[in-house]
């Protein structure tokens, strides 16, 4: 199989021929369709997350059809998945045992721990994979499975927060917004200065009030979500935010937060992260997403051009999600 390869973090991804993987007991092999691009595997090839697996196949957002199943594993070849980030966990430690398989102590993430999906084929553990949901063609559902399902799990931790910000209005803020509006919610996104792309597909997903993210919203927020990796955003969007109010850091990566007042975290003010899913988030995000229905905005690139998507992610240019293609 063809794969983009990441042999050292900061160098480019190289272009390699690999055997194809077989799946083991519980495993499956997917024949990728699609993966999308998170931030997250920038951060793994610029080094900013410690100890890849390496040489790596990165990327975690995977769409394909099964075409090997291992023993034991509860899927039909022939079955269209999705391949999350949480790509296994060991079931017996206290954040397992808790409900919190998202901290768990032994967990392996998909693209980072384990090859991922920039590649023709990707062997999955079965129980941590999900149905694609209808009416996603493989390159638009394949954005719902990190920024959508992720994004999700940082909405719901913003608890009922009625006026919502935003901050970083890339892959996941263009699907949570959708979201926040079904639900009701009212929402002010923040995105780079001078990003009028980013501003107009805010708009047009129904944020009632954009900006740059230095500017104060013309009324205080409940609830602000963080998508960008920048540390200065987080007493940025305090000072944004209502009493008893909470800041969500939904990355997994941010550059060093300055120091603040303590009156910006006073009355009651929440400031908090949101590390990786569980299967529970997964399920509960797919089914609602058709119903919404959240639409995924993409710009594709071929598998062979991962590099290129990555460079235009460093750079702030993607509007929506960048998405490889893997051609059959
Ligand atoms: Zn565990
Ligand atoms: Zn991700």
């Amino acid at each position: 199989m063809r794969a983009q390869v990441l042999h050292l973090p900061g160098e480019p991804l190289r272009e390699a021929s690999l055997p194809d993987p077989e799946p083991g007991p519980g495993q499956l092999r997917v024949r990728v369709e699609a993966c999308a691009v998170c931030r997250t595997d920038l951060h793994i090839v610029d080094g900013e997350l410690p100890d890849p697996k390496l040489p790596l196949v990165p990327g975690h957002q995977i769409v394909g059809v099964v075409d090997e199943v291992g023993e034991g594993a509860e899927v039909e070849p022939g079955s269209r998945v999705g391949v999350p980030w949480l790509g296994w966990t060991d079931g017996e430690c206290r954040f397992c045992q808790s409900g919190r398989e998202n901290l768990c102590d032994n967990a392996r993430f998909t693209g980072f721990h384990v090859d991922g999906g920039y590649a023709e084929a990707a062997i999955a553990d079965a129980r941590f994979c999900f149905p694609i949901p209808d009416g996603y063609t493989p390159v638009h559902a394949a954005p719902l499975l990190c920024a959508g399902l992720i994004g999700y799990r940082a909405l719901r931790l913003a608890g009922d927060a009625t006026r919502l910000g935003l901050y970083g209005f890339g892959s996941s803020a263009h699907l949570i917004v959708q979201v926040a509006r079904w639900q009701g919610r009212r929402v002010f996104a923040f995105t780079r200065e001078g990003d009028t792309e980013g501003q107009e597909l805010a708009r047009s997903l129904g944020a009632e009030w954009v900006g740059a993210s230095g500017e104060q919203p013309p009324e205080p927020l409940d609830a602000a979500i963080i998508f960008a990796p920048v540390g200065a955003l987080v007493p940025v969007a305090l000072r944004a935010l209502e009493k008893g109010g909470v800041v969500v850091c939904a990355g997994i990566h941010m550059t060093d937060i300055p120091t603040f007042p303590y009156e910006l975290l006073w009355e009651e003010r929440v400031l908090r992260s949101v590390a990786n899913l569980t299967r529970e988030d997964g399920k509960e995000f797919l089914e609602l997403a058709p119903q919404v229905p959240v639409e995924t905005h993409v710009e594709r690139f071929p598998l062979a051009q991962a590099n290129e998507a990555l460079v235009r992610l460093r750079a702030g240019k993607i509007t929506g999600s960048a998405v490889l293609e893997t051609a059959g």
